[in-house]
């Protein structure tokens, strides 16, 4: 694939050798028209002609140079200052090429073409007509100079033919440079856009994700919001994918409208990204709940009819380096958030949290621990129900420590063992986790296996040593009925009771392939029931107290 960076090279890497040939013909020219190079063998820096060229030669070096470093960097159409020294520096070698020569080399007025060319290939038809007019100009200036006595009507009338084709070939290549150029700009813009909504699309996307991660630092962070349509399957399916397309392309001019400083792309189906390059997660959650606002106060057709009596979007943002140091990173950590917000009702914005942010590591617990990390999210592909539910037990675990008062400390922990529960899974296969009848007798042995893996996991990093125990036990009945020991009551640590029940909850209100979700009153009814048997009392009483007003406020919301 020819690339853009690559026509660049190209371009410029023409121009620096017409330099340099033309810098070679002014040589030639310089011995030919009977200047001495080493005049005098003793004094070489006292001939200002031989200084000049030297200092032609240094401005060559320098320009090569630059080129290298230009056709990495330039990104706008826009001249810098060396693309003006590409322009002046044939220009004045031509014209010294003119004086020095004289009538000594015949012809030598053609060498005007040079600049002409560069000029006319750089920047178009305009400025290479230009420089044709300049150089018509010194060409006349150099008649008459060298033909004394003549005037300037008759100058112009010898020189007329350069004259002539001098605007000639600044017009025509300027003018094919002028096409290409517009062209190029039609062909980029039409491979960057989408067509439906006329944002950026997912191509460009990627590719300035990529260049805007080559400068972030902790001065210069970078966020992304993914936004996401709430229910809009449920929105096709009632009024048809033509009404759908129209709801993206308004929600489209809506985001190209009013986010103005980050670059605004469809990531794919009825997914949207902002790349914000410099906003750090506040000032990215602040534009994502606009946008969130903006959407709800659309009208859209149909709209009322969606849950919730409008079309709302979910957002998910995270912020390079604290949330990914790898633009993959960033989009799977700003992809948890959005789930996260589908998992919280919708219509909503999340910034991404790690559990894990305060956990400092050497650098061999690090390698450890990013295995561990590994591991869920593999388990999360394996076992597709479990998609944010780490971060949702994590969650629930910390709103229940919270009523129990725990110490900051303690609660950090918790959510250790909240969001790594389940890590002993990875060793079980996909067919036993997914299985849609019931297990068999050595299928479930080998389920119940998964807390000790976890527990043995864990330990190979020492922070998360207090947690193996939790780990172990988080299937542990308060009646003793659990596994793999069956330790009952105050004797299974508080972190794993605590565990027990959120976890069950989860699993209860998430569709899972072997069994359709409850509603959270019912599956509160479930925890009532199992109060004394399964679950700590205590706890359950304090969790159905928490998850009852959780309800209470969404309804309040909803009405
Ligand atoms: P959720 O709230 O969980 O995001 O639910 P959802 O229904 O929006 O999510 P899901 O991913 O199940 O469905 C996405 C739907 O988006 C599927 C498809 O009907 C619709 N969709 C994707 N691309 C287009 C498109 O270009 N035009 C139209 N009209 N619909 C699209
Ligand atoms: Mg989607
Ligand atoms: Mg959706």
């Amino acid at each position: 694939m020819f690339t853009e960076e690559e026509r660049q090279k190209l371009l410029y890497e023409y121009i620096t050798t017409t330099h340099m040939l033309c810098l070679l013909i002014f040589v030639i020219a310089f011995i030919l028209s009977g200047h001495n190079i080493f005049p005098i063998y003793f004094y070489p820096f006292i001939n200002i002609e031989f200084l000049f060229l030297f200092f032609l030669l240094g401005l060559i070096i320098i320009i090569i140079y630059i080129t290298k470093i230009r056709v990495a960097s330039k990104t706008s159409e826009r001249l810098s200052y060396i693309d003006y020294i590409y322009i002046v520096l044939p220009l004045i070698l031509a014209v010294s090429i003119l004086f020095i020569s004289h009538k000594d080399l015949s012809n030598s007025e053609a060498i005007l073409l040079l600049p002409i060319l560069i000029t006319a290939s750089i920047t178009g038809k305009i400025p290479g007509i230009f420089m044709a007019s300049l150089c018509s100009l010194f060409l006349i200036i150099h008649e008459i100079i060298i033909e004394q006595g003549v005037n300037i009507f008759q100058a112009i009338q010898s020189v007329l033919i350069y004259i002539s084709l001098m605007h000639i070939v600044g017009w025509f290549i300027g003018g094919i440079a002028d096409m290409e150029k517009k062209h190029r700009k039609h062909l980029t813009t039409m491979a960057n856009t989408d067509i439906l909504t006329g944002l950026y699309n997912h191509r460009y996307f990627q590719e300035k994700l990529k260049e805007y991660f080559k400068s972030v630092s902790d001065d210069k962070p970078l966020s992304l919001i993914i936004i996401d349509i709430d229910y809009f399957k449920n929105y096709n399916d009632s009024f048809g994918h033509l009404a759908g397309d129209h709801v993206l392309e308004i929600l489209g001019n809506l985001l190209k409208e009013n986010v103005t400083d980050g670059i605004t792309a469809r990531y794919g189906g009825e997914e949207f990204v902002v790349l914000l390059p410099g906003s750090d997660s506040r000032t990215a959650v602040e534009t994502a709940e606009n946008i969130k606002k903006m959407v709800e106060d659309q009208k859209f057709y149909g709209g009322e009819y969606q849950p919730g009596g409008k079309i709302t979007v979910s957002c998910g943002i995270a912020t390079s380096p604290t949330h990914g140091i790898s633009p993959k990173e960033l989009i799977k950590h700003a992809d948890s958030a959005l789930y996260k917000a589908k998992s919280l009702n919708r219509n909503k914005v999340e910034l991404y949290i790690s559990v894990f942010e305060d956990l400092e590591l050497n650098e061999n617990e690090r390698e450890s621990f990013n295995s561990i990390r590994t591991l869920v999210s593999i388990i999360n592909a394996k076992d597709r129900y479990t998609f944010g539910h780490s971060e949702r037990i994590t969650d629930y675990s910390v709103k229940l420590a919270n009523r129990l008062q725990l110490p900051e400390k303690n609660i950090q922990q918790l959510k250790y063992a909240s969001f790594l529960h389940d890590v002993g899974k990875i060793e079980i296969d996909g067919y036993i986790l997914n299985k849609p009848g019931v297990l068999d007798e050595n299928e479930w042995s080998i389920l119940k296996q998964h807390p000790r893996w976890g527990s043995d996991i864990v330990k190979s990093v020492s922070q998360l040593v207090p947690i193996s125990q939790v780990i172990l036990y988080h299937h542990e009945n308060y009646d003793g009925s659990g596994y793999p020991e069956g330790i009952k009551a105050e004797s299974i640590p508080l972190f794993a009771r605590i565990i027990r029940i959120v976890d069950s909850y989860d699993a209860m209100i998430s569709n899972r392939i072997y069994k359709k979700n409850m509603t959270p009153s019912e599956a509160i009814e479930e925890i009532k029931r199992c109060s004394g048997t399964m679950y700590d009392p205590k706890l359950a009483r304090i969790f159905i107290d928490i998850i009852n007003s959780e309800e209470a406020q969404q309804t309040h919301v909803i009405a």
